[in-house]
């Protein structure tokens, strides 16, 4: 069965998916659930997938769900799509709006939206399931739904990990992943290599002596400690990273003392870094801690800096091999419409899945704003400051063709590897 062929059938699949996989994007976006708090979610997606009949796992890693259509033998391919959503007060004005409220983890009631899209991907993997599991005679091998919890804290991949998912999902060749951002409805873009950056977040303790205001000579002043560190922080990405290659290291909170004339004991440092490589993640990590530890030295501190590392995100490096056989698909498919995605400067925890399966991956943008909108904007030269963009109150994905074409991009991509043999 060639590819050439796939993309008529699957346009005529996703078709009959639709109607359904509207009136579920609508209730899921009604009904948007916070990071490792996606029950009803994740309850919904079982019963589709039971009715689909996969075999269906529930409880991955806390509100993981994992569905596979077993096919015989072939080639084993892993599709996954996030299902959680964010605290921000939705002001889209749709009729399917989210009202609803939610309890964050340290317990404060907050607005939740799904401002990131996740319940368009949700929905394109359910709809991805239907249109290969309508058709079996087509393809064969094993096609592997995995709805994952708490893409936006960046530990839900790992928490699914750590409860025993590479055991449960046995061989995998490929993992697959989409994501839903400001670019015109209708089009898919990939993108060889770096896509994604990785994030990570420090806190650094430096510890002084402390002492009145007026007596400077008996204390180790970390106010002063902690602003050499801020000022010296400035040469990592200056003067030890290549120009060409992209980091970003953000000092976004410095915290020392309480009173003009009282040396404190200690400061606090928030760190913010960027990087799209492995290598530059580790340089700049050490640099950071050999800056901290010998300022520390070269002010007499009393004791070792203290490091805490949070918030932390993988690089998403797309392999070129699988990303090459991918864009070939979706140029058959997509036509024009397949397109080239920048570097992105947002991270994810999907590559957290193949990197513990030891399998490549790759993963695509496909757009979500009206086609019309957007080039009203680009041609005004105001795509940044008049389109919204993931995370903002204001992000409304375009139904249609968004949907469709999210379901076609995971379902051609998918039989790039389940129609070949
Ligand atoms: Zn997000
Ligand atoms: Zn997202």
């Amino acid at each position: 069965m060639g590819t050439d062929d796939a993309a008529d059938w699957v346009t005529a699949a996703v078709a009959a998916t639709r109607g359904w996989q509207e009136d579920v994007y609508r209730h899921v976006h009604q009904h948007p659930e916070l990071s490792h708090q996606e029950s009803h979610t994740a309850a919904l997606i079982a019963d589709r997938l039971r009715a689909l009949g996969c075999e269906v796992h529930e409880g991955v890693g806390g509100t993981g769900v994992v569905g596979f259509l077993r096919n015989g033998d072939g080639p084993s391919v892993l599709m996954r799509a996030d299902i959680d959503a964010l605290p921000v007060r939705e002001q889209t004005g749709l009729p399917y709006a989210s009202e609803v409220t939610g309890t964050d983890a340290q317990g404060a009631e907050v607005p939740v939206m799904h401002a990131c899209g996740h319940d368009v991907h949700l929905t394109c993997l359910l709809g991805a399931a239907a249109a290969l599991s309508g058709a079996r005679d087509r393809w064969r091998g094993t096609a592997i739904a995995l709805f994952q919890p708490a893409e936006e804290l960046g530990d839900g991949a790992r928490r699914m990990v750590d409860d025993g998912l590479v055991a449960l999902l046995g061989a995998v060749d490929v993992a697959l992943a989409q994501h839903v951002l400001p670019f015109p409805s209708g089009t898919v873009a990939t993108r060889p290599g770096a896509v994604l950056s990785a994030a990570d977040s420090m806190r650094v303790t430096v510890f002084g002596r402390g002492a009145h205001g007026s007596m400077p000579q008996s204390s180790v002043d970390p106010v002063v400690l902690a602003s050499m560190i801020v000022i010296r922080l400035q040469t990592v990405v200056s003067r030890e990273i290549a120009p060409v290659e992209p980091a970003v290291l953000t000092v976004g909170s410095i915290r020392g003392g309480t009173k003009s004339n009282v040396i404190d004991d200690h400061a606090v440092l928030e760190l913010n870094l960027r990087t799209y490589s492995d290598q530059t993640r580790a340089r700049v990590l050490a640099a950071i801690r050999r800056i901290v530890t010998a300022e520390c030295q070269a002010s007499d501190s009393p004791r070792e800096p203290e490091f805490e590392m949070y918030d932390q995100f993988p690089p998403t490096i797309n392999d070129t091999a699988v990303t090459d056989r991918v864009r070939a698909a979706f140029d058959r498919a997509f036509g024009a419409q397949s397109q080239d995605l920048p570097l992105q400067s947002a991270s994810e925890d999907f590559s957290d899945l193949p990197r513990a399966l030891g399998v490549p991956y790759t993963y695509w943008g496909i757009g979500g704003t009206d086609p019309e909108t957007y080039r009203t904007a680009a041609e005004a030269g105001r795509v940044e400051q008049d389109i919204p963009v993931n995370h903002s109150p204001y992000f409304a994905p375009l139904i249609q063709p968004t949907l469709d074409t999210g379901t076609r991009a995971m379902t051609t991509a998918a039989l790039a590897w389940l129609a070949a043999t």
